[in-house]
This record gives C-alpha cells, sequence and structure tokens, in this order.
C-alpha cells in the first residue's frame, strides 16, 4: 500500500466545478484585487470565526506581523510565544522589532503551558501569542486570565485549528485580534497563499486594512508606512467556496483521528495525543510521540507511509535567532519533542483501511 504525507484529490473533487465557474466569474469581472470575492470572503469567514471583522491579507506570516502591528508593537517590546512552534510565529515579531520570548509547552498537548507565561512577563512585554498547535486549541481562559492581569494584548496564531473549539467558543475569536493561514495544506487551504485576521475591535480592524494596503486608507493618502500584503483576489473567491465544505472536512478529519486512536491504542512505544478538557481538536495533524523516531520514520517510508517532522528543530535553535544566544538544552520540553514527535497522514479522502494498514507497520515495528 502506499498512502502519501498529503493528499489533495478528495477536498478537490468537492471544489473543483464550483472553483471553474468561480474562476470564469473572476475572470469576465475584470477587477482583480480586493474585489467582490475578497468581500464575500470577508463576510464568510467573521460569520464562521463569530467575530465581527475578517480581513484578507498575502499569507499567515504577513497576518501576525500585522497583528502585531495594529497593537503598535515595536522596538524594545516583548512578545510571548511557544519554544515549540512552526518558525512564522517568532519571524513576524522580529519583523517588528521586538524580541520573542519562549515558553515551554506542556509535553502531553503539545500547546503553550498557560502555567509557564506569568514568570517571564516584564514591563516590555505587550502581547501573548498562544499558537493552536496541530489543531488542538490552548487553554484560552487560562491564557486571557493572564493577560488581564498583566494588561497584555492576545493574538491568537490560529493557522492550524480552522473551527476548532475550547469550551464551546471558536478558535480566532478569543485574542484581541487573531491571524490565520490559508497555506494549501492547512485545515482551509488555498490554491495558493493567503491568510486572514480577525477581531471585534473596529479600529484594529481598520489599522490591519490600511497596512495591508501601503498604509493607505484613501488612494494616494499615506498615513503610516504600510505594506503590500493584500489578500489575493482569486484565493478569496476559492476560499469562500472551502468555506461551505469545512465542516463536513472537519467531520471526516476527527473521524480519521478516531480510527488512529483506536488502531494504535495498545501500542505501548508510543504517545497519541492528548486532548485537554473542554477542546475541540479538529486534527491539522496527527503527531504522535515515538521511541527511535527516525528509525520508525524510515521503516514506514519503506512500506510505502509518508511521514513529516513537525518541528525538526525549534526557532531557539535555528542559525536565523543565533543572536539571541541561547543554548541547547535552555528548552528541553521542545527539545524532546522535536526529537520524538512524528506526524502521520491525516487528510480529507483517507479510508480506514490505510489507517489499519499505518497502525500494523507501526506495531510490527517495535515488536521486531
Ligand atoms: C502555516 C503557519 C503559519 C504561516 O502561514 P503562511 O501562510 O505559510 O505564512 C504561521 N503559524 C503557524 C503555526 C503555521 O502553521
Amino acid at each position: 500500500m502506499k498512502i502519501p504525507f498529503l493528499s489533495f484529490s478528495s477536498r478537490n473533487l468537492d471544489l473543483k466545478s464550483e472553483s471553474l465557474k468561480l474562476f470564469e466569474d473572476f475572470f469576465d469581472s475584470e477587477y482583480y484585487v480586493l474585489g467582490k470575492f475578497t468581500k464575500q470572503f470577508e463576510e464568510d469567514y467573521a460569520y464562521f470565526s463569530q467575530t465581527k471583522y475578517a480581513v484578507g491579507v498575502s499569507n499567515g506570516l504577513d497576518a501576525i506581523h500585522l497583528a502585531l502591528k495594529s497593537l503598535g508593537v515595536t522596538f524594545g517590546d516583548e512578545v510571548i510565544i511557544p519554544s515549540n512552534t512552526y518558525i512564522a510565529t517568532a519571524l513576524a515579531v522580529t519583523y517588528t522589532g521586538a524580541k520573542p520570548v519562549f515558553v515551554e509547552p506542556d509535553e502531553h498537548t503539545f500547546n503553550i503551558n498557560p502555567e509557564q507565561i506569568e514568570k517571564l512577563i516584564t514591563d516590555r512585554t505587550k502581547v501573548i501569542i498562544p499558537v493552536h498547535l496541530y489543531g488542538q486549541p490552548c487553554e484560552m481562559d487560562k491564557i486571557i486570565s493572564t493577560a488581564r492581569k498583566y494588561d497584555l494584548s492576545v493574538v491568537e496564531d490560529n493557522a492550524q485549528a480552522h473551527g476548532a473549539k475550547f469550551k464551546g467558543q471558536v478558535t480566532g475569536s478569543f485574542g484581541d485580534i487573531n491571524a490565520t493561514s490559508f497555506y494549501p495544506s492547512k485545515n482551509i487551504g488555498a490554491l495558493g497563499e493567503a491568510g486572514a485576521l480577525t477581531t471585534d475591535n473596529e479600529s484594529l480592524a481598520e489599522k490591519v486594512k490600511m497596512f495591508r494596503n501601503y498604509g493607505s486608507r484613501e488612494r494616494y493618502y499615506n498615513e503610516v508606512i504600510g505594506y503590500n500584503n493584500r489578500i489575493d483576489e482569486l484565493q478569496a473567491g476559492i476560499l469562500t467556496v472551502s468555506l461551505k465544505y469545512i465542516e463536513k472536512w472537519t467531520f471526516e478529519r476527527q473521524k480519521i483521528a478516531s480510527w488512529y486512536f483506536e488502531c494504535l491504542k495498545n501500542v505501548s512505544n508510543i504517545e497519541l495525543p492528548k486532548i485537554v478538557n473542554g477542546a475541540v481538536h479538529v486534527y491539522h495533524l496527527f503527531v504522535i510521540k515515538v521511541e527511535r523516531r527516525d528509525d520508525l520514520q524510515k521503516y514506514l517510508n519503506e512500506k510505502g507511509v509518508g511521514t513529516l517532522i513537525h518541528y525538526p528543530v525549534p526557532p531557539y535553535l535555528q542559525k536565523a535567532y543565533e543572536h539571541l544566544n541561547y543554548k541547547r538544552g535552555h528548552f528541553p520540553i521542545a527539545d524532546k519533542l522535536s526529537n520524538s514527535c512524528l506526524s502521520l497522514p491525516l487528510y480529507v479522502g483517507l479510508q480506514k483501511e490505510q489507517i489499519q494498514y499505518i497502525a500494523s507497520v507501526i506495531t510490527d515495528f517495535y515488536d521486531k
């Protein structure tokens, strides 16, 4: 059996005919930037996120960056982020001139440990960025209450958790202003690059609209040093179509995850994802912690199963962040996760027999 790590074929089947029609409409509209498709998508994504406003932008990294810009984060500030996130979270902080301050995750949920945040807050701290890693929401009640206590803003990095919920509330609606990505592999994926911000705060939404469009509210008048971070009009159209399917796709992802839990529950050399009380996980990734990770990955590959590692090197050990002067071992939980986690295939269209096959290969590996 051959099971690639990722395939879009099943999702594309849902989207194809509507997307081709949409392309024709787009093509004939002769209006290719911030037009009616963007407007529709922003309305629909705000509704999906249960926020008053959504603003489409170029990608997820730019979305986090603009969220921080809209909050006035600048040189000398500090921004708290998890030590085991994708590099984008750290880079967006660095772009503003602020310093990323890393907080260790809970090693069983992979998400930022809310109990560890407070001791890292200084009088320079401005923002906390919880990342809903792999599709599981962070414990937002604790994070928001810490933020309130110290008068900090919260920006959710919701790139991996479209539609996830914590205690009944959807991710992307907790923070002051929140960022997401629609990179093709995300749960809602564009056919290229796109991202968005969500907020209930009209003034922050207006600021982001200004920053994404050259710092201009009125054409040819520039109030601030802005950027070209506009969402691509065609991607906005495609995303509007995708939004009609996200509930169905999420349900399917959760079903596939439940097969993994069922088939892998008796394998003693691995640890399955732990779901926090009150969390609805949307399984952007199915990440297990395993013994002899690299050998298992090789074995799975020989048996036709594609896997990836999210992520092999934590941001604090990247060459790009050498100047922060951290030594290996400074964030032992991030290190441990980077050495033991393995992402198994999980995407719309996978069948139970395929999950059973993957589980049997893993079982064989440890039986040998
Ligand atoms: C994908 C991702 C991003 C960045 O999104 P891009 O659209 O690729 O810029 C940011 N944060 C996390 C956690 C991500 O997974």
